[in-house]
């Protein structure tokens, strides 16, 4: 799932939506593109390829407008070309979409019938189709999304805009996050809250189900069954600075280096310096009844998840049953209520464990989650977050998210060794002072690393 930046401003709405865009960069990405609204109609920029290419059409061929959707695309229907590029528009109606739209098929034929033509291979095309179909009806923009919404099946988060409507931009959440900027006079939608730094701190999450109409001077939200809900305004620790890779070769180079001082952050919140002692968030419930822990994560979390299990099984004496997210819902194990089931994910939205956890929910556990964004959708529906304040990550390969998510699940094994009566005070002390020194041991082993590279560099060179 790619990236969607809204905006209804005050200003040319392009340059910012690519700015927002290029700090969604990051998630990999095949085409882009963006529509404003001008003198009531759509003007539209598509490129496949990288968002440079985008912007180049732009600068080439510049577009006004301040009101505007964007939209960094994945492909799943269709190959990765300027056609299939979103956003996709009828007359009346521009969609931007992440994700998938399972029935557009059944959709497709429906609108094809009714003598709607279709112009791209996407799955999305089927949705700016079918609230056009209702706007002929006579509903308002609002009425007609409301409706094509109940039509549609999958995970997606939209953003959408309508022919000679100025002050609507319309989003909708169902398996894929999206969050609502609140500016002066002015409104931001994006997947990610990082988009939104540079415009506003003030952000609001749209939860599962969730649609909003935003215009130029607030939000208003409905959620699945239409009735208007309050969603909380948060300011987000995201700042404004453009994440940059400052002198390293490449981001992930920059996030290895930044181990030392993020693993540092992360023990922080969790370890005594003086005695030593490690404390965890409140809990909703006693670590000292726990009798059975269960892991659920995906990809590099999921391997976290496999070294936690030692560390809680060898030192806390607490059996550990541990599961891919895709897997877990589909064997339906037996749980007992009452358990403790932990989530780890870096971005708190991975689709797959975030489903695993709505699973355990109804099951009647207490759900802890291990994430590093703090305002995420796993956050925000734990019971308890125990964050790892390893900060933005770009690389896809994980590197300080996850030695983040060791360090936290350690001091989780260690707190619940100790509830269980499994570890002396001494012991805890003696184990969370080796933890203390795990920043100055990552520092030298980088900069050992560094000297080696360096010698190597000159060599070649020689
Ligand atoms: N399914 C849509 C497409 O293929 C959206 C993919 C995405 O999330 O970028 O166009």
């Amino acid at each position: 799932m790619c990236g969607i930046v809204g905006v209804i401003g005050a200003a040319d709405a392009a340059p910012r939506i690519i700015e927002g865009l290029k700090r969604l960069e990051y998630r990999g990405y095949d085409s882009a593109g963006l529509a404003t609204l001008v003198n009531g109609g759509f003007d539209l920029r598509r490129a496949a390829g990288k968002l440079s290419g985008l912007e180049e059409l732009v600068n080439h061929r510049p577009v006004s407008g301040a009101l505007g959707i964007g939209h960094t695309r994945w492909a799943t229907h269709g190959v990765p070309n300027e056609s299939n590029a979103h956003p996709h528009a009828t007359e009346r109606v521009a969609v931007v979409h992440n994700g998938i739209i399972e029935n557009f098929r059944i959709l497709r034929d429906e609108l094809a019938a009714e003598g709607h033509e279709f112009a791209t291979d996407t799955d999305t095309e089927v949705v700016p189709q079918l609230i056009h179909f209702f706007l002929k009806t006579g509903l308002t923009p609002a009425e007609a999304t409301a409706r094509a919404l109940k039509r549609l099946e999958g995970a997606f988060a939209l953003g959408i805009i309508f022919a000679g409507e100025h002050d609507v931009l319309i989003g909708a959440r169902r398996g894929a996050p999206l969050a609502v900027g609140h500016g002066e006079g002015e409104m931001f939608l994006a997947s990610d809250a990082m988009a939104l730094a540079p415009f506003t701190r003030r952000v609001s999450y749209l939860e599962e189900g969730d649609w909003v109409v935003l215009k130029h001077n607030g939000a208003t939200v409905c959620d699945a069954e239409d009735r208007v809900v309050e969603r909380e305004i948060k300011l987000t620790e995201h700042d404004g600075e453009a994440v940059g890779k400052e002198n390293y070769r490449h981001f992930m180079h920059k996030e290895i280096h930044e181990q030392p001082a993020v693993i540092g952050d992360t023990l922080n919140a969790y370890v005594n310096p003086t005695s030593g002692a490690i404390s965890l968030p409140d809990l909703p419930f006693a670590l000292e009844d726990v009798s059975r822990v269960s892991i659920t994560a995906c990809g590099t979390s999921y391997y976290a998840g496999l070294v936690a299990r030692y560390w809680i099984e060898s030192l806390a004496g607490v059996p550990v049953e541990i599961d891919v997210s895709s897997e877990f819902r589909y064997r339906m194990p037996p749980i007992a209520e009452g358990g403790v089931a932990l989530f780890i994910s870096q971005s708190g939205e991975t689709a797959d464990t975030l489903a695993a956890l709505h699973f355990a929910k109804e099951k009647g556990q207490h759900i802890v989650a291990v994430v590093n964004v703090p305002e995420s959708t796993m956050a925000r529906e734990a019971d308890i977050v125990l964050p790892t304040r390893a900060g933005p990550e770009i690389g896809v390969a994980s590197t300080k998210a996850f030695t983040t998510q060791l360090v936290t699940l350690a001091c989780f094994s260690l707190a619940l060794a100790r509830a269980k009566g499994a570890l002396s005070a001494a012991r805890e002390a003696e184990l969370s002072h080796a933890l203390a020194e795990v920043p100055a041991r990552a520092a030298d082993v980088l900069a050992h690393d560094e000297r080696i590279r360096g010698l190597a560099e000159a060599l070649t060179n020689a």
